[in-house]
């Protein structure tokens, strides 16, 4: 790696320089790595109550400075300003959640040790691993990475984190901000760079990675760390479905899906992407989703941004391209939406299922709208994806059931991305979008591994770990088994009694 790679952030919006940084090489990495291992003992030795108490403490350092950190946000990625605070506002909402329930979810606590070894006490619980990198993107630069750092932090590891080349500014002050709390103790520490920097973390000794980011970049993030068997979080892309069923709430519906598709200017993981509507509805749901959309525009603080990446356009104007090259209409903006650094929104209907524009992440505003005859149909549609990060739902009747078949982690029912501010709930997808939960306890557990003990608390009636076992002790065994498990071979009555037709 070169040494001397210079890292500049700008302003999407007006080119500005934010933050100069000199990018941390592999030995720089592996500095930051040592001194988190050093950090190991005290901050698993604070316990869950001592941790508690400097996560609160950070927790009103960043609520106390939340228009700054927002402001920097806004520079960063070009977000408006209110976007990035309510991010912030999300993030701290977890960061009290992790620290107050993690001892809760991970302590140890007893569980049947079953009949064979009544005479054991059997117990769990959920110890840390020991430091944790953790490999964020730039399109929630604050919310998305403290998913992972906040829940690997309160479950007891220290962490390395390597923002976005993009919003590296965001993620110093971060660290910062727990600096102030903790001092030179390297609990949280930012590592600067490109890829490589990146790359480097996957193999600089740390016990865990928790990657957010494109799908292609997960893919080698895990195999970088596959060289050392370090386990992975894999938070990737996604390409949302959005189903409207005929006894929807139209207007709620089309107000969320609007949300969903252009806020952020579509930058978001859990953005919508794809919408299926029931035929009884579609025009009129068509209708007030363009409405919509047609006064949303695109500007320096405008209620969307920029593109945060410069490359992104392109993408976009890929996917409206080939979307109306295979006979898609679009009824809202179109190919001449998508300028040098904003897109405005765009609406596209008829689009075959087979175009990019419906099944690769398009990571900008715009928005597939489909006409289905059944919400089973529109089901199979969204399932039929390699994708399956979040998704919703918009019925009266049959939200949750429609809920539970979409092949998605994550749905809210008659809201959009709702999901993502309850800490209590596990975030992440399957598929392409990636495997591994942060928030809630699935979150906290996700940075443990489980430590199982079995203690005995008196002698055996019938010993079966020692060497000079006797054959009676194995048949009374055998006897005790068939006993317990026997019956279970047995048709149940009911069973036999459909067999025989009655
Ligand atoms: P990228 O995959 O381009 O980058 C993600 C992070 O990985 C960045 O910090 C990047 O560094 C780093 N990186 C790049 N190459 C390597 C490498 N070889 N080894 C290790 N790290 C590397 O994603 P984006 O930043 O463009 O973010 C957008 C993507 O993130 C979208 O696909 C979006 O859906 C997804 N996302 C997923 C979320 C989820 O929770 N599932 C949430 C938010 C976003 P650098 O920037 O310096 O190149």
């Amino acid at each position: 790696m070169n040494q001397a790679a210079k890292l500049e952030s700008l302003n999407p919006a007006t080119g500005d320089v934010v933050g100069v940084y000199a990018a941390d090489d592999t030995a720089a990495v592996e500095a930051a790595v040592a001194r988190a291992r050093g950090a190991v003992d005290w901050w698993t030795g604070l316990g869950f109550d001592g941790r508690k108490e400097v996560l609160g403490q950070w927790r009103g350092v960043i609520s106390r400075r939340m228009g700054q950190l927002a402001d920097l946000v806004h520079q960063e990625t070009g977000k408006p300003n209110g976007d990035a605070l309510i991010e912030i506002g999300l993030a701290i909402e977890h960061l009290a959640w992790a620290a107050s329930h993690a001892e809760k979810v991970l302590r140890r606590r007893t569980v049947s040790s079953g009949l064979q070894l009544v005479n054991q006490s059997a117990s769990v619980e959920y110890l840390p691993l020991g430091v944790v990198g953790v490999i964020g993107p730039w399109n929630y630069p604050v919310f998305t990475p403290m998913g992972s750092i906040v829940y690997a932090l309160a479950a007891g590891n220290p962490v390395v984190f390597k923002p976005s080349e993009l919003t590296p500014a965001v993620g110093v002050w971060l660290a910062d901000s727990l600096t102030e709390v903790v001092g030179e103790r390297a609990l949280l520490q930012v590592v600067v760079g490109f890829g490589e920097t990146g790359a480097a973390l996957c193999r600089a000794g740390i016990d865990k990675l928790a990657f957010t980011g494109s799908t292609g970049t997960g893919k080698k993030v895990m195999a970088a760390c596959a060289e050392n068997l370090i386990p992975v979080v894999i938070e990737a892309g996604g390409k949302d479905a959005f189903l409207v069923d005929e006894d929807a709430d139209l207007e709620a519906a089309a107000d969320a899906a609007a949300f969903g598709a252009f806020a952020n200017a579509g930058q978001t993981c859990i953005g919508v992407e794809r919408i299926y509507v029931h035929e009884r509805v579609y025009d009129d749901f068509l209708e007030r989703l363009s409405e919509k959309a047609r006064s949303v525009h695109a500007e320096y603080d405008g209620a969307i941004g920029p593109m945060t990446l410069s490359t992104q356009p392109d993408v976009v104007r890929s996917h409206i391209d080939d979307a109306l090259a295979k006979g898609g209409r679009a009824v809202v903006g179109g190919a001449d939406s998508v300028g040098e650094r904003y897109v405005q929104p765009t609406v596209l209907v008829d689009v075959p299922e087979d175009s990019i524009a419906v099944t690769e992440e398009t990571f900008g505003p715009t928005v597939t709208v489909a006409k289905v005859a059944t919400m089973d149909r529109a089901v199979e549609l969204a399932n039929a994806g390699k994708y399956g990060l979040g998704s919703a739902v918009f019925s009266a009747k049959r939200g949750m059931e429609l809920a539970h078949r979409l092949r998605a982690g994550m749905t809210s029912v008659n809201g959009v991305t709702s999901f993502a501010g309850i800490p209590a709930l596990p975030f992440g997808g399957v598929g392409d979008s990636g495997f591994g939960r942060i928030h809630g306890p699935d979150g906290l557990k996700e940075f443990t591994f489980a430590k199982a003990v079995a203690r005995q608390r008196m002698k055996p009636t019938l010993n079966l770990t020692t060497l000079t076992r006797s054959a009676k002790t194995e048949a009374t065994f055998a006897t005790l088994v068939t006993a317990l498990h026997g019956g279970a071979s047995q048709l149940p009555k009911r069973a036999s009694r459909l067999r025989r037709g009655r």
